[in-house]
């Protein structure tokens, strides 16, 4: 086999899983998609992740766990993973994955490779997609600079990222289909009394305006059924996430929205396979819990690899 281990993805999860196997001396791949970024690096401020009392960007986060886990020797490699199937060396059995036209072969797999905003699928967004339509504050807001901003959603990326755009818009109004945030309270706090923030409750968007760009967007009253119009320049959607998991969903066990189960030892059904991170299924979607799993499918990967190995510690 080329390596013990290959972990598909380098978020936070992927990241951390290769920081313990590294340092466990094990031969690990990390193969990094480039047509869907981790979502921190996304991130304009992480505020919530421990060690860092006034926040780190998600961008150097990232860079700061490359640097960690490249100190200790693991490999990476840039791609979009395909398939995977099984496959036997030396009576060992393993795994085989295709990247791009290039193929590596590992004992076993960790699966990190997260989520990626969800789309509303309404009138005008696929259209308008990168004409005023965005999903990524940290990557479009300073283009609309004194512009009218609409954010869709009101959890708490939904009210991080519209209290980010406050910096560059004129006024950000925040559509949300419920009559209060479920984001977290210092960040309801900080929307609230935000003079450049803006609340329309109870409404769902049913269409986005324009032609070449994005004019306004219509909103429905969910309780009256009134429509109304808002006239803005760009629209930032944050209404949930996909998992990445299309390219595992013939191999592995997956619940109704297509995130991956696992056990506690974030175990797939698929011996030899682990997944961690936002494409699980779980509770709480985050970097630190995105760490935790990391780290945890990392040490399941390497007592799984040890004793193929016959080299288990008993
Ligand atoms: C706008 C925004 C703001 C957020 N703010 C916060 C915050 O303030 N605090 C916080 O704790 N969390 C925040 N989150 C959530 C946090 O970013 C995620 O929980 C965390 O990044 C999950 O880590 P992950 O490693 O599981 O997945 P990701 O970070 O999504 O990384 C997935 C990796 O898998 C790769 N990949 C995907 N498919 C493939 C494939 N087929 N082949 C190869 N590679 C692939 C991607 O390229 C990427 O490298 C935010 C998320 C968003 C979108």
């Amino acid at each position: 086999m080329d390596y013990d281990v290959i972990i598909i993805g380098g978020g936070p999860a992927g990241l951390t899983a290769a920081l313990y196997n590294a340092r466990a001396r094990l031969k690990i791949l990390i193969i990094e998609g480039f047509s869907v970024p981790a979502q921190a690096v996304i991130t304009d401020c992480i505020e919530n992740y421990p060690g860092f009392p006034n926040g780190i960007s998600g961008f150097e986060l990232i860079e700061n766990f490359k640097k960690q886990v490249q100190r200790f020797g693991a490999e990476f490699s840039v791609g979009n993973v395909e398939e995977i199937y099984p496959c036997k060396d030396k009576n060992l059995n393993g795994w085989k994955i295709e990247v791009e036209g290039k193929t590596y072969t590992s004992l076993a797999l960790i699966i990190a490779c997260g989520a990626r905003p969800k789309k509303m699928n309404v009138p005008g967004e696929e259209k308008l997609q990168g004409r005023g339509v965005s999903y990524c504050a940290t990557c479009d807001g300073a283009l609309y600079r004194d512009k009218d901003i609409v954010v869709i959603g009101g959890g708490d990326t939904a009210v991080e990222e519209a209290l980010f755009l406050t910096r560059f818009g004129k006024k950000v109004t925040l559509v949300h289909r419920r009559d209060r945030l479920r984001a977290a309270k210092v960040l309801q706090e900080r929307a609230i009394s935000n003079k450049k923030m803006e609340f329309v409750w109870d409404s769902i968007t049913s269409e986005i305006i324009g032609e070449d760009k994005v004019k306004a967007v219509k909103i429905k009253n969910i309780k009256t059924e009134k429509e109304s119009i808002i006239s803005c320049d760009g629209v930032f959607i944050f209404v949930g996430y996909t998992p990445n998991t299309d390219f595992v969903k013939e191999l592995l066990k997956m619940d109704k929205n297509g995130y991956i189960v696992t056990d506690t030892g974030m175990k797939t059904q698929s011996p030899g396979i682990f997944a961690c991170g936002d494409c699980r299924q779980k509770l709480l979607r985050q970097v630190v819990t995105a760490c935790g799993d990391g780290a945890v499918a990392a040490f399941s990967a390497q007592q799984y690899v040890e004793e193929l190995k016959g080299e288990a510690y008993k």
